[in-house]
C-alpha cells in the first residue's frame, strides 16, 4: 500500500516549483500546453498502475451530478433518494459528495465495485488530459498533492 502522508509530504515541498512551471506553461499557446500535458499524461499512466494507489478515492472523492446519482443507484438497484440518504451529503459549495472516505465503494484491493457506473469526476480525474488546461492549473496544482500521476506530469513538464 502506498503512503499518502509520505507522498504529501514529498509533493508539498515540490508546490513551488510547480508553481513556477505553471506559471511558464501559462504564457504558451493553449494548444501547446494542451499537447505537453496529454502527452505527459500518457506517459505517467503508463508508469503508475493506479490500482496500487487509490489515493484519489480514499481522500479526494469526487462531486456527484444527479446523473452519477442515477446511474449508481439503479446499478445498486436502490431508489435515488435511498441512495442519497445512505451516501451522500450535501457540502459547503451545495453539491453532492461521499458521507464519509474513503469512497464506500472502494474494495480492500483498491477495485472500484461500481467501476462501469462510476461518476464522472471519477473517470475524468485527474482531469490531465482534458482540452483547455489552462483554466484548470490551480485545481492542477492542487492535485499534485493528492496524486502522483500529477506530481509525475509536473516534474515531466518542469
Ligand atoms: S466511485 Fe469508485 S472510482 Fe469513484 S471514488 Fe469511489 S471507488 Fe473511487
Ligand atoms: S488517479 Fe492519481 S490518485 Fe488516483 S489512483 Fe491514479 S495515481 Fe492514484
Amino acid at each position: 500500500m502506498a503512503d499518502y502522508e509520505a507522498f504529501k509530504h514529498r509533493a508539498e515541498v515540490k508546490r513551488d516549483k510547480f508553481r513556477k512551471t505553471l506559471s511558464r506553461l501559462k504564457k504558451l499557446h493553449d494548444n501547446q500546453v494542451d499537447k505537453m500535458f496529454h502527452e505527459a499524461h500518457e506517459r505517467a499512466f503508463a508508469q503508475i498502475d493506479c490500482l496500487t494507489c487509490a489515493f484519489c478515492c480514499r481522500h479526494v472523492g469526487p462531486r456527484l451530478t444527479r446523473q452519477d446519482i442515477k446511474r449508481a443507484a439503479g446499478e445498486l438497484r436502490m431508489k435515488e433518494t435511498e441512495f442519497e440518504n445512505t451516501y451522500l451529503r450535501i457540502d459547503e459549495d451545495q453539491d453532492f459528495v461521499f458521507k464519509s472516505m474513503p469512497c464506500p465503494f472502494l474494495g480492500s484491493d483498491n477495485h472500484c465495485s461500481i467501476y462501469e457506473d462510476r461518476p464522472k469526476a471519477c473517470r475524468e480525474y485527474p482531469h490531465t488530459d482534458r482540452r483547455k488546461m489552462k483554466q484548470i492549473f490551480n485545481l492542477t496544482l492542487t492535485n499534485s498533492t493528492c496524486c502522483p500521476a500529477v506530481e509525475k506530469i509536473l516534474d515531466d513538464l518542469g
